[in-house]
């Protein structure tokens, strides 16, 4: 078995900066995987038996008269192995990739007119070609493309098909290699590698005898370039018993050597290099630098006899290539006949603002050729993508109906065009029940692992926060906590507008290093700007073990030192107007790994910090008179406490309603109370140990304490 590499650089123009070296770093690794495998004695008889059947299949077919007309279909089926990055590429960026192979296999390539006049007429239409199959393993109907969250950084190729047959959202088994050519498209290859396969093999595990490539690699736009766009091709040729020109090994340059084919010269091969009509080898005769199994950076075609070589590769039962062309398989992996099984569509916002124009994108299957898009307003569009602005808050529904050109199928979708929040805004996360959704803020957990949620197992003002346990996450993990929009229009410019919070933090190690952003956007949360951050030591000096959150006793006391105020004043005019959006992000250390965060108090109001909560006086909303008063505006003490406790309420001179009930809600004392000096004291005694919730309701406005009776 031999494993073929490509550098990063292979196909960079004008690499200058890409040395030999790094190219041979690659080539190392691959000795090592090689050496490996063929360690194993059966591995390596299976190996060149193989071998020995496909030379003699491609000299005998040599001696065929070359036939044209009979073009090759094969199944091909793209694996996207990601973490949630750029990694996971776009549907559009693999269709483009398929659409190269079919450009390159077709010689329907536009630089095919700037072939040496040489090889001109020994370009080959190699008469393959390659189909999206549309039917997983098990006939499920599907898009061609498989995606798998993936669960380690390995770049061992076969952990990365363990995990992508194990946990990729299609159809979880084996994707045989004698019906499907898959690829599988990765983040890291290890020691440098774009991308590599294995000639056609028996006795390999099926799945295995596929393509691995970077997603750097794979199409011409996206996370991919032009230059690097035809990695695909050279490796689609290794699958198809292509060597490099210059003979089975990794080595440009080294020494001139032959690769079987008839008409490809004997050559060094070239690495990046592209000399026009280079006679390196035999005096005399023009090497084909412009092959796509060279190094070079100007490969634009194969020739007749690699075609022939490919075309006997296929008719092989080596490695099952001549079952993926028959009838019966283009039947069977939906290949021939591509169902219309999906109708779909995203938006480019998940929260949409008013007058925002949003971009609706089709991700129907298979082969759609028509869209009818109904839009709230009682227009409509027929293209693929089209966009919408919602002028007014309120739910809307969107309809979208796809046709392959004989089956149709339609779906409708409803969206909540989210009204401005004004200020001043309080967040105390108390209405909300526990859990990831959080009234007016938006959690979002890319790996799915630990997110933001509502807790009531510590809180700094009232009974709850928003917290993230991050405490044994050892991923590399990135966790937001977006708000719904605020209009600050009608702010009086002349004034500030602060936005506070608190929030706890422990560091599990000394050397922990996780960040903590505050970002702004003013246009809906398309655009983000980094207004603040705090990370290391900066976010918590102290070190914690274990699994920590702030402690109970000092739950609600204004001095509490386990809790942090933040004020950020550099919201300036920019984001004075609606659509103004705040997002909390918090970057976990992988290394090192993390502990937890608690979130409590964030406001938003006009005027300088104020290390007390600003807000609306809950009784007097209509005529939006800001009251400034503390988180504690009464104060209890002793906390805790053993018997008696005080209850100070300096904002009211009213009668006072105390009620006070366990943490599950039951109550346990209701009482009166009144006083000239706004002090009441208040018997516990008979209730037992444990945390109690004190609410106070004067008229009616309510406030909420903690209180640990001891
Ligand atoms: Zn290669």
């Amino acid at each position: 078995m031999r494993i073929f590499l490509l550098s990063l650089g292979t196909f960079l123009i004008f690499g200058s900066s890409i040395v030999a070296q790094e190219f041979h770093k690659g080539f190392c690794g691959a000795t090592e995987q090689l050496n490996k495998r063929l360690l194993d004695p059966v591995f390596k008889q299976e190996f060149e038996a193989s071998q020995e059947l496909l030379n003699q299949a491609a000299n005998e077919y040599k001696k065929e008269p070359m036939k044209r007309g009979v073009v090759y279909k094969i199944p091909i089926v793209f694996h996207v192995l990601h973490k949630g990055g750029i990694e996971n590429i776009s549907n559009e960026q693999i269709v483009d990739a398929v659409r190269i192979l079919n450009r390159d296999f077709r010689k329907l390539n536009a630089d095919t007119l700037g072939i040496h006049p040489a090889f001109k007429s020994l370009a080959a239409d190699a008469e393959i070609e390659f189909v999206l199959a549309t039917k997983a393993p098990n006939g499920k109907c599907f898009s061609g493309i498989t995606r798998t969250l993936a669960n380690s950084d390995t770049t061992d190729g076969f952990e990365q098909v363990k995990m992508i047959r194990n946990g990729n959202d299609v159809f979880r088994g084996e994707w045989s290699a004698n019906k499907y050519l898959n690829v599988f498209i990765c983040n890291d290859l290890g020691d440098g590698k774009a991308g590599y396969t294995y000639y056609p093999m028996n006795h390999i595990e099926m799945i295995y005898g596929g393509i691995w490539i970077l997603h750097r690699f794979v199409g011409s736009f996206g996370t991919s370039s032009v230059t690097n766009s035809r990695a695909m091709t050279h490796e689609v040729g290794h699958w198809l018993n292509l060597s490099h020109v210059w003979g089975s090994t990794n080595e440009p340059g080294v020494s001139c050597g032959d690769d079987n084919v008839n008409d490809t010269p004997i050559t060094k091969g070239w690495l990046y290099n592209c000399p026009v009509g280079p006679t390196n080898c035999t005096s005399g005769v023009v090497e084909n630098v412009e092959n796509y199994m060279e190094y070079s950076y100007c490969s634009k075609m194969f020739t007749l006899g690699q075609k022939a070589r490919m075309i006997a590769a296929l008719k092989s039962s080596v490695g099952g290539r001549n079952n993926l062309w028959t009838t019966t398989n283009l039947n069977n992996t939906g290949a021939a006949n591509p169902q219309l099984c999906l109708v779909d569509f995203t938006s480019s916002s998940s929260v949409i603002c008013q007058n925002e124009t949003v971009t609706f994108n089709d991700v129907s299957y298979n082969n759609v050729t028509s869209w009818l898009w109904t839009f709230p307003d009682g227009t409509s569009s027929t293209i693929k993508s089209p966009t919408y602005t919602f002028s007014e808050p309120g739910t809307f529904t969107i309809s979208l109906k796809v046709s392959n050109g004989t089956q149709t199928l339609s779906i409708s979708k409803v969206f909540t065009i989210q009204k401005n929040l004004t200020l001043p805004y309080y967040e105390g996360f108390e209405k909300n029940i526990n859990g990831p959704l959080i009234s007016n803020w938006t959690v979002v957990n890319p790996e799915k692992n630990a997110s933001f949620e509502v807790t009531s197992q510590a809180a700094r003002s009232g009974v709850k926060s928003a917290t993230l346990q991050n405490f044994g996450q050892n991923v590399k993990s990135v966790d937001e906590l977006v708000s719904a929009p605020f209009d600050l229009t009608e702010i009086n410019k002349d004034k500030l507008i602060t936005l506070s919070f608190r929030y706890a933090y422990r560091k599990l190690k000394s050397t922990t290093r996780e960040y903590l952003y505050v970002y702004l956007s003013n246009d809906c949360g398309v655009n983000w700007s980094s207004k603040l951050y705090l990370d290391g030591s900066r976010l918590s000096t102290i070190a914690e073990a274990a699994s920590w959150k702030p402690s109970g006793a000092l739950l609600g006391i204004e001095s509490d030192p386990e809790w942090k105020t933040i004020h950020l004043k550099t919201i300036d005019a920019k984001y004075w107007q609606p659509g103004t959006r705040i997002k909390f992000m918090f970057k976990n250390d992988a290394v090192n790994g993390g502990n937890n965060l608690y979130l409590d108090d964030i406001n938003l109001y006009a005027g300088s910090p104020s290390d007390s909560i600003v807000k609306l006086e809950e009784k007097d909303t209509t005529t939006a008179s800001v009251l400034r008063h503390s988180f504690s505006t009464f104060k209890l003490f002793p906390n805790p406490v053993k018997d008696i406790v005080t209850i100070k309420n300096p904002n009211s001179n009213q009668p006072v309603e105390v009620e006070i009930a366990d943490l599950v809600g039951k109550i346990h004392l209701v009482k009166e109370l009144t006083s000239t000096n706004n002090e009441f004291n208040l018997s516990l005694e008979k209730l037992e140990k444990g945390t109690y919730i004190v609410v106070l309701k004067t008229g009616d406005v309510k406030e909420i304490q903690k209180i640990i009776k001891e």
